[in-house]
């Protein structure tokens, strides 16, 4: 599968946010944004004290945030907008909710990964099943009803054992239902906006893709 092969951290200083791409380390003050709070390369912080961004500029930043975010290459992501443009309702929010019933984004919802990046190579790898089959493709979107699991096989390894200890401190979202001995995780709904946890402002993407 296609992916971004750029440094991670330089994705989020060019972004000027945290994107949580790395788990764990992103909480420490390890952390790039942290410790280089500009752009990268060399020119980086003049840049940024320079920055007036114009409106497209403004809005090119948001798409490029969340493709970040969601680790969605271009060509993906404008089919997720136009499927969300000819879906009933608010296209933004459309967006947000394909986008979040990614399989790999539930399975690192549910706490199954520290990172979204984390969570694709483990459904790459064929360690997680969508209603009781084996599933390697991470852009699935899982549907109501659904249930994720991590499979009978892959649940006896190492990784997965240590996991089922951790999950306990990890929080999931009101629309997945997590079964932790089972290392499992029913989709109880589509998220609401709310539900959605991330930074990002859904109406600047749509005028980017309506110009
Ligand atoms: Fe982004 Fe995490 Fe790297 Fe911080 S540690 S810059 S939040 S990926």
């Amino acid at each position: 599968m296609a992916r971004t092969i750029e440094p991670v951290c330089k994705l989020c200083r060019r972004e000027g946010m945290k994107l949580f791409l790395k788990g764990e380390r992103c909480f420490t003050p390890k952390c790039a944004v942290e410790r280089r709070a500009y752009p990268p390369g060399m020119h980086g912080a003049k840049r940024q004290r320079r920055n007036k961004s114009s409106d497209y500029g403004t809005q090119l930043r948001e798409k490029q945030r969340a493709r970040r975010i969601y680790g969605v290459l271009e060509a993906q992501f404008r089919r997720y907008f136009q499927e969300a443009a000819r879906a009933p309702g608010m296209t933004g929010v459309n967006l947000l909710q394909l986008l979040e019933r990614r399989l790999d984004n539930v399975v690192y919802r549910v706490g199954l990964a520290d990172s979204r990046a984390q969570a694709r190579q483990l459904v790459n790898h064929g360690h997680v099943t969508i209603n009781g089959r084996a599933n390697d493709i991470p852009s699935v979107v899982v549907k109501p009803g659904d249930l994720v699991a991590v499979s009978a096989v892959s649940a006896k390894k190492k990784y997965f054992k240590e996991r089922s200890d951790l999950l306990r401190e990890r929080r999931t979202p009101e629309w997945l239902q997590r079964d932790d001995a089972n290392l499992s995780a029913r989709v109880l709904g589509v998220p609401s906006r709310d539900q959605i946890d991330v930074t990002l402002n859904e109406q600047l993407i749509v005028e980017y893709y309506s110009r």
